[in-house]
């Protein structure tokens, strides 16, 4: 997932990833620390243009690009192929307060990202990987595309959501190429603790008026780390515990 031309423009910025990503930005919603849940889905189906809300599925993404609604494709792969993308997706979100889920969960806002079929599908560029709203801040009930296409990789599809959920916790792009935040390639990417110029191909400041990012900072900054409630005390074996 790499962009090859990046533009952003204005307010509502868009910002296109050849290889794998186009967002385009909306601007004035939601601040401060939260904890973000992320349903991920395969099933495809219906989504509709409006402002965010995961729970209608309706997208700002959509709207932007004057699509009413879309009839996605769903993800193509085996039950072990979905497994290990939803697996790979929450070990990059491991430390930090985002729940990355398979079911919406009964009350509250998500992000939804939906993974599956080609770009074509939302009228873009084969090479387009995905596609997230992004304003600076956390949009906490945005969807998000994930693309398909024939041959793609766990390994990408992976670093594209991972990527384009990034884009709903306010992160821009960076040039740091190890930084899932980054379109170039130098080998395996996560989020990376380093100040880091923004940008697509060239530096350039970064959208919310700074002049670095550092992504896994900012993330933390957003959502916080995590508490894991299913870690428990480890408790010595009864029969010591008596003694
Ligand atoms: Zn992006």
């Amino acid at each position: 997932m790499l962009l090859a031309s990046g533009a952003l423009v204005g307010a509502a910025a868009m910002m296109v990833h050849l290889g794998q990503t186009l967002d385009l930005g909306k601007f004035g919603l939601g601040s401060g620390r939260q904890s973000v849940v992320v349903v991920m889905s395969r099933d495809g189906g219906l989504i509709f243009g409006g402002d965010d809300d995961a729970r209608t599925r309706t997208s700002s993404s959509l709207a932007n690009r004057g699509l009413s609604q879309v009839q996605l494709a769903k993800f193509r792969g085996s039950d072990r192929q979905w497994s290990r993308l939803v697996r790979c997706v929450r070990d990059r979100y491991a430390q930090y307060d985002v729940q990355i889920v398979e079911q919406p969960p009964a009350v509250g806002d998500y992000v939804l990202a939906m993974v599956g079929g080609p770009p074509r599908q939302l009228e873009l560029e084969k090479t387009v990987g995905g596609l997230a709203p992004h304003n600076g801040s956390v949009i906490s009930d945005a969807v998000v595309f994930v693309f398909q296409t024939r041959g793609s990789k766990v390994s990408e599809l992976c670093q594209t959501t991972a990527h384009e959920i990034g884009h709903t916790l306010g992160l821009d792009h960076t040039r740091l190429c190890s930084d899932i935040m980054s379109y170039e390639r130098c080998g395996p990417k996560r989020f990376r603790d380093q100040h880091a110029r923004c940008g697509e191909w060239s530096d350039r400041d970064c959208d919310v008026g700074d002049s670095h990012q550092n992504s896994e900072q900012l993330i933390a900054q957003a959502v916080g780390y995590r508490r894991d409630p299913d870690r428990t005390p480890r408790r010595r074996p009864l029969a010591l515990a008596r003694r």
